[in-house]
């Protein structure tokens, strides 16, 4: 989607320049091509990355194009949006004291934006089985599961509560980092295979659970996390206060003005969320933009290349603070106050509990306050389908993602906290959509054969 040329559109033109043709062949030559490659375990996805360099560095684009997009539907983003020296390129044996990883994100998006541009078909859709699987939710999860779905026969329908598909790729992840080109050229790879997209259908509200399990063999629940939590403090509904994930789809989807955050922001928490929102409301025109986190920088998840990207457009960061009222003029915010916070002792998770300092409050003005403190879990749905869970995250038999209601399977940041270590990634929820599928598939082909 081409933007007009000004600047604030410019501010929100992508980063990272791609390799150069030299730098890709001088990159892909550098691969030792392990047997059993770390590379290779530490993607979840599995994408078989000894394999895909190779035939870069032979010349076999569209080869490599499809060993990248077989293992990951959404391959495409995560060459762009990977923490790829936490996963890939953190378990390459050449990193060392006098050798660096290979750049793998950035091969796989020279890869992957050579098939953009080639427009090829990768995959066919697989000859009909006759069954039907609903998919909730056409972000990377729901998209990975109906990919793959659709290649072993099924006839996939996806509800999509928004009017694009994509998820958090298309509305959520800053466009300087994942422009929206990138996630819908996935979307089209999924509808070429015949899935159908149900647009504006929100699955509990607009169509009911037990409508889907009477039309369809199974349900695939893919719908992610909600809005960012209240703070639970005065002066929250302010005008000026805002929730981060929803300004960050604004800067995707409206036209981009300074009207859209002042001066002075505050954002509230650490992660990597907190970094999009702050970066955005720098390159809005913002002068001060300040990050507040209760504990410090140990403590941040948001990932080391954020934390630097953010510190390089001039983002500032004050720990041990937490907001405990926001003040306004007029209706609109005027000022935020702040807390300090000590550590204590540590908690279940072995984090040392923050604790205010009593005396310590100060008064900072700002223009505007964005809460970047989490997610909340989509309790509707769970309850809409009459799912087991614990605190909102569904109980699920995890070799195979189903959830306690038979023929209703889940997957991506839905499940975030109910599978072990893994953080909420594009990644991990591509892996999750095509392990889902799987189940789906196995579980709907015994009971086929045995109807027989
Ligand atoms: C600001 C931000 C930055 C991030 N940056 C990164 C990054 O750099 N790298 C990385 O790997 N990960 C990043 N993440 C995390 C990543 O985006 C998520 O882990 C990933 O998108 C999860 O995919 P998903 O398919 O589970 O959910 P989502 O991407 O959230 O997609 C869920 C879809 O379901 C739809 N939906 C919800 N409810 C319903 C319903 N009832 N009916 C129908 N549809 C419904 C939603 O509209 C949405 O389209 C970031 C997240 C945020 C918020
Ligand atoms: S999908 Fe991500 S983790 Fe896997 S090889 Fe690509 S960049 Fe690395």
């Amino acid at each position: 989607m081409a933007n007009p040329l000004t600047k604030l559109n410019v501010n929100f033109y992508e980063v990272m320049p791609p390799l150069r043709p030299k730098e890709v062949l001088d990159e892909a030559n550098r691969c030792l091509y392990c047997y059993d490659a770390p590379c290779m375990h530490a993607c979840p996805t599995g994408i078989d990355i000894p394999s895909f360099i190779k035939k870069i560095a032979t010349g076999n684009l569209l080869g490599s194009a499809r060993t990248i997009m077989e293992a990951n539907p959404i391959g495409a983003s995560c060459a762009r949006v990977c923490p790829t020296s936490e996963l890939c390129e953190g378990a390459c044996v050449l990193n060392g004291e006098s050798d660096k990883a290979i750049l793998i994100g950035l091969l796989q998006r020279h890869v992957t934006d050579w098939a953009m541009q080639a427009q090829t078909p990768l995959f066919q859709a697989g000859e009909s089985n006759g069954l039907r699987v609903a998919v909730v939710g056409a972000g990377p999860a729901g998209l990975s599961a109906a990919r793959e779905l659709a290649r072993f026969g099924y006839a996939v329908t996806v509800f999509e509560a928004k009017e694009r598909a994509g998820g958090l790729n298309t509305y959520g992840i800053v466009s300087f980092r994942l422009p929206q080109e990138i996630p819908q050229w996935e979307v089209e790879q999924v509808e070429a295979l015949g899935v159908a997209f149900r647009y504006g259908v929100r699955v509990g509200t607009d169509i009911s659970a037990d409508e889907l399990l009477a039309s369809f063999d199974a349900v695939l629940l893919a719908p992610g996390m909600g809005a960012v939590p209240q703070l639970h403090i005065e002066g929250e509904e302010l005008d000026g206060v805002l929730d981060a994930i929803a300004f960050v789809e604004d800067t995707k989807t409206k036209e981009l003005t300074d009207a859209m955050v002042g001066k002075k922001v505050a954002v509230i928490g650490a992660g990597n969320t907190a970094i999009d929102a702050a970066t955005c409301s720098k390159r809005l025109g913002a002068e001060v933009v300040q990050i507040y986190y209760r504990r410090t920088e140990h403590e941040m998840t948001a990932y080391d290349f954020e934390y630097e990207f953010a510190k390089q457009d001039g983002v500032e960061f004050r720990w041990l603070s937490a907001p405990t009222r926001i003040l306004g003029a007029g209706g609109h915010v005027s000022a935020v106050e702040m807390i300090g916070m000590e550590l204590g002792e540590a908690d279940e998770k072995g984090r040392r509990r923050p604790t205010p300092v009593a005396g310590s409050e100060k008064t900072i003005e700002v223009d505007f306050v964005i809460k970047a403190i989490g997610q909340t879990r989509l309790l509707p749905l769970i309850e809409a389908f009459g799912l087991q869970h614990e605190h909102g995250i569904p109980t699920l038999n995890k070799a195979t993602l189903e959830t306690s209601r038979a023929r209703v399977y889940a997957a991506g940041d839905f499940i975030f906290g109910g599978q072990g270590g893994t953080d909420a990634m594009v990644v991990s929820a591509a892996q999750q959509g095509k392990q889902a599928a799987r189940s789906i598939h196995e579980a709907l082909h015994s009971t086929a054969a045995l109807s027989v």
